[in-house]
Parts: C-alpha cells; structure tokens; sequence
C-alpha cells in the first residue's frame, strides 16, 4: 500500500534493523522498543490487521514468530518473552498494517506488565457470553 510505514520498510524506502525474513514475512527492530531485541513481525503483503488476513496466511506469522524467538533462545539465551497483537484503534493499534510484537522480559526489567486489569463482573456472564457465539 502506497502510504503505509510498514509497506515502505518492506520496500526499502525507509531503512530497517532487518532480523528476519522468508517469502512471506518480515521482522525487524521496532523504532521504539521497550527492551533490547524488541522485535516487530509483519506479512510482506499489506492486511490491515488480524480481522483482514486469512486463515492460510496467518500461519505464516506464526511460523516466522517461532523461529525468530528460537533465534534469540540459541544466540543470546531468551527464555521469557511476550508476543503482542494490537487490533483496532481501541485496542492499541496504531499502525495499521498487521504486527506482532516480540518483546523479551527479564527478571526486574523495569517494565509494568503489558496487559489489561482483571475485570471480575465478566465472570458472571461466562454462560451468556458462550451463547452469543454459538451458531443458531
Ligand atoms: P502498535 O502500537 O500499532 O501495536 O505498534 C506499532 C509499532 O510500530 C510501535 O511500537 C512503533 O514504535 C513502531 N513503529 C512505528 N513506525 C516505525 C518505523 O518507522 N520503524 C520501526 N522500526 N518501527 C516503527
Ligand atoms: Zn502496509
């Protein structure tokens, strides 16, 4: 897509720290990252965000997500790290072309957890909320 970031780091119009790439993805430093190795994931082609990609090509993330997380275990020794989706405006999403977040933790890094606070009222709807979703 024309006037995409993330379209024209794939293209090389604007420069990237390149830590991976196959056919159908690829991860490199985000600008901003919140630890060392903060590393951003995204298909080559332009999908808005997980409610736009197909199924058969959402695999491929995931693919690439676990084979550069094994990267970072074998060559600097990660063994905690949090993989992060952002959806939509209100779900923190603020580039929207698909992304996934790899963020490495360490013990006392620092960093406040990086998910919403427990909501307890949404226990006691769990059986109209299954409801919902069922097929009529
Ligand atoms: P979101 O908030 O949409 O989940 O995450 C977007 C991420 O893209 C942010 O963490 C932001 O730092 C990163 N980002 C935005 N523009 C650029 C850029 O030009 N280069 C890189 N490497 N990361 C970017
Ligand atoms: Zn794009």
């Amino acid at each position: 897509m024309e006037n995409c970031i993330f379209c024209k780091i794939i293209r090389g119009e604007i420069p990237s720290w390149k830590v991976y790439e196959d056919e159908h993805t690829y991860a490199f430093f985000d600008i901003n990252p919140k630890s060392e190795y903060h590393t951003l994931v995204i298909p080559k082609k332009h999908y808005v965000n997980m409610f736009d990609i197909p199924e058969h090509e959402a695999v491929n993330i995931m693919k690439a997500i676990t084979k550069i997380i094994t990267i970072y275990k074998e060559a600097i020794g990660l063994i905690n790290v949090q993989v992060v989706n952002n959806n939509g405006e209100h779900a923190q999403q603020d580039v929207f072309h698909l992304h996934y977040h790899i963020v490495p933790r360490h013990k006392s890094d620092g960093q406040n957890i990086i998910w919403p606070k427990t909501k307890n009222s949404v226990k006691e709807k769990f059986d109209e909320l299954l409801a919902a979703i069922k097929p009529n």
